[in-house]
């Protein structure tokens, strides 16, 4: 069986020993006699995979009791309604810190329900950094400043966690689990799993439990976090699949040595790629320091040479490198279950093409 190496930014690769155990368990689960996904959500086996999924979204991001972990369908998208219609009852206002499409994205769509405002715009910077701690402009009776900690599309993080005095809620979708936490400073962490953590079909939602006595309750029950707090995330059939798979990666990244292990294996591949970018020809768009260790972004001296690009690195099994199509340019995501064969492969062909199409490096 041949496997590409898979760059896409989401759904992405997964880890091949996860595909497979499930390929073992998928037709008859454990003696069943059904598969997993027939079975009915409130039956013995699927309580006992939700309920791990659960212990280990726990255990692997080391989130203190007072947290409770939410899995809600709609992914990252739906988080950002959510967010504004159970947070900003009774005329509070939050602050957004646009960052770049996901973040700018949060503030349209989440203004339907809620005032936000713009505490910083990285537009007049192309979105090639993030704001400076001081550039931030949250009120201090802002309920809370929404940032992206890892912008998937620009291919910029947030070196340090911002500490403006008013609680984060921050949309780690592109790096969950790939970057410790800062619990102290947040109230609500979030992110579509299909990333880091799974296939698609949910967001894992970390929700300070105080921030529920204070919510919005006037609201149909699905977009209530109250409700998916006290149901455990089961009032209603949850995405099966997504959740047996998410429970398994969720293992695996413990067997890996936890977030720190993953934090470090995604600092160490995107720096290799950093590395031949660096050496010239190949131009980075966004600041030095705040790169991505998850999404990197690049440029070839012209878009036709990027489409060879693409074309000879598909040749050679490699999957999902084309930037996106609203940025253009080349992008490689290094997810957890990438591995340095396959950054070490894409390193290679970027030092021959160099070499191949002019540059004099
Ligand atoms: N936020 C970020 C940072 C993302 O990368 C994405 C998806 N790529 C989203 C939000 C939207 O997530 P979803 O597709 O799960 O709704």
């Amino acid at each position: 069986m041949a496997r590409v190496w898979n760059f896409s930014a989401g759904p992405c690769t997964l880890p091949l020993e996860v595909l497979e155990e499930a390929e073992a368990e998928f037709v008859d689960y454990h003696g069943a006699g059904a598969s997993l996904i027939e079975l009915s959500h409130r039956g013995a086996e699927f309580t006992s995979v939700h309920h791990e999924a659960l212990a280990l979204a726990r255990s692997v991001a080391g989130a203190p009791d007072d947290f409770d972990i939410l899995f809600i369908q709609g992914g990252a998208t739906l988080q950002f309604a959510m967010l504004p219609m159970n947070l900003l009852a009774g005329g509070r206002f939050a602050s957004v810190s646009v960052t770049g499409s996901w973040s700018r994205l949060a503030l349209t769509d989440g203004s339907h329900h809620g005032d936000l405002r713009v505490a910083w715009d990285g537009a007049d910077h192309g979105y090639a950094r993030m704001p400076a701690p001081g550039e931030l402009d949250v009120p201090d009776d802002a309920r809370y400043l929404h940032i992206c900690s890892n912008e998937t599309i620009g291919g910029i993080r947030y070196p340090e966690w911002p500490n403006v005095g008013v609680p984060l809620v921050v949309d780690m979708s592109s790096e969950y689990l790939a970057r410790p936490i800062p619990w102290d400073l947040v109230d609500v962490v979030f992110g579509g799993v299909q990333k880091n953590l799974g296939p698609a079909g949910m967001a894992v939602v970390y929700l300070r439990r105080s921030v529920l006595a204070g919510a919005n309750d006037d609201l149909a029950a699905y977009l209530r976090y109250s409700i998916h707090a006290a149901k455990e995330s089961m009032y209603n059939t949850p995405p099966v699949f997504t959740i047996w798979m998410t429970g398994k990666v969720l293992r695996w990244m413990e067997r890996q040595g936890g977030v720190g292990a993953i934090e470090a294996a995604a600092a160490r591949r995107s720096a290799m790629l950093y590395a031949v970018i660096d050496e010239g020809w190949y131009r980075s768009p966004v600041a030095a320091s705040d790169r991505s260790h998850m999404n990197v972004v690049w440029r070839l001296p012209s878009e036709e040479l990027e489409a060879v690009f693409v074309g000879e690195a598909a040749g050679r099994g490699m999957i999902g490198l084309k930037g996106h199509r609203s940025v253009g340019g080349l992008r490689a995501s290094v997810y957890a279950a990438m591995t340095d064969e396959g950054v070490g492969a894409l390193v290679d062909l970027m030092r021959e093409f160099r070499a191949t199409h002019g540059g004099v490096v």
